[in-house]
């Protein structure tokens, strides 16, 4: 970046962090399992650790991007406040689970001493983050937290999530004012918890582009399939993108320009959420995506010229997955230049190196497109 270069006012992220969220401590064992068969001498630790966000903090406090960002300290939620999303019934189940010390959600969600500190911060600084948009203190924030929330549903903690952060903060949109809200969601997973809790809702159209993994188990009972479309005035409001693993940048480009930017032309959000993870990159442990820093950079330009045309700018960004220690933090940093509209790439991409051939995502894409264009409603003419 040109060192004259003035950055204008309203074109800076707010980011919304607090390091209590780094004591959620997630265990070792073979991947995220927490067990210890005994046939490794070094055992990993769980892909969701301190360490993949304290390298995501730093890259923003000492990479190109620092310029463009205010800093803003998050706070806890108050319990009060997660019955917008969250039954009374499963928010007593983690309290409770929190004063026995600890439990296991699922065979890789683990609520230890520290984490239900975290979760609360998570959520609630997400909060704040939502709340400084609404009351017109910046048009882009930026949640930085953990655990990550988008696979956590109104009663069930599921993949590594307890409290749906990006949910609260849709439900705390609309309770301001907002009449529709996107959600569009690029973690490598099915975002099922967001689609679960507005499944029957028009007001909140969800977006989930995801490698096609399937339900796994009664914590994750949706398939993120493309006929999983919403029930009752929901119906069609819960877009699922299931994409072929490999399906890299020039693929997810096709995504976005073919499903996503169509779908959000007509459904005119005043409010836009962005639920980024990084485990959709090509060198992620829990995915197969192939998305390289440009790819992040394109989806981050993508959403600011939607967010430009419909919600005044306004764009919201939740931290999720993503799980190479190194990769993810770069790929947020461009996810962030690209929302950032900068002209010239800020930072070079270290790893990326793989081929892509898009013929074979494009065949999906378009297979999708056809499928939606039959069955919804509002895309009938998208
Ligand atoms: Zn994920």
């Amino acid at each position: 970046m040109a060192s004259a270069e003035v950055i204008p006012a309203d074109n800076l992220i707010h980011v919304f962090w607090h390091e209590g969220m780094l004591k959620h401590d997630t265990g070792i064992g073979v991947h995220s399992k927490g067990i210890d068969p005994g046939f490794l001498d070094i055992l990993e630790k769980h892909p969701e650790n301190a360490d993949r966000v304290r390298n995501m903090y730093s890259i923003l406090k000492r990479g190109p991007i620092l310029p463009f960002i205010s800093w803003h300290q998050g706070r806890p939620a108050l319990i009060s406040e997660l019955l917008s999303f969250h039954t009374q019934e499963y928010v007593n189940e983690l309290i409770e689970a929190d004063r026995n010390g600890e439990k296991k959600f699922s065979g890789t969600t683990f609520l230890n001493p520290g984490s239900w500190d975290a979760a609360l911060l998570a959520a609630g600084t997400t909060l704040s983050a939502m709340k400084h948009i609404i009351d017109g203190h910046g048009k882009v924030a930026y949640a930085l937290v953990r655990p990550p929330g988008h696979h956590a549903q109104p009663a069930q903690a599921d993949g590594y999530c307890f409290l749906n952060n990006a949910g609260l903060a849709v439900q705390l949109a609309l309770n301001s004012g907002c009449r529709k809200v996107v959600v569009l969601d690029i973690d490598v997973h099915y975002g099922n918890g967001a689609g679960e809790g507005f499944y029957h809702s028009d007001k909140v159209l969800t977006i989930s582009l995801h490698m096609n993994h399937g339900s796994w188990g009664p914590s994750h009972p949706q398939g993120g399939t493309i006929d999983e479309l919403g029930e009752g005035e929901g119906f069609g409001y819960n877009l699922n993108i299931p994409l072929p693993n490999g399906t890299g940048d020039k693929g997810y480009g096709y995504a976005m320009q073919h499903l996503v930017v169509p779908a959000i032309e007509k459904f005119e959000p005043d409010m836009m959420v962005l639920v980024a993870g990084q485990d959709s990159s090509a060198f992620d442990p829990n995915g197969r995506q192939c998305l390289t820093m440009e790819g992040y950079r394109e989806i981050g330009r993508t959403i600011r010229g939607m967010a430009d045309k419909y919600s005044n700018g306004r764009v919201l960004i939740v931290q999720e997955g993503g799980y190479h220690v190194t990769y993810a933090a770069y790929c947020l940093h461009a996810t962030l230049e690209g929302v950032l509209n900068v002209s010239e790439p800020l930072l070079s991409d270290p790893l990326a190196y793989y081929p892509e051939d898009e013929s074979f995502p494009t065949k999906v894409i378009e297979a999708i497109k056809k499928y939606q264009k039959e069955v919804v409603p509002f895309l009938k003419d998208a």
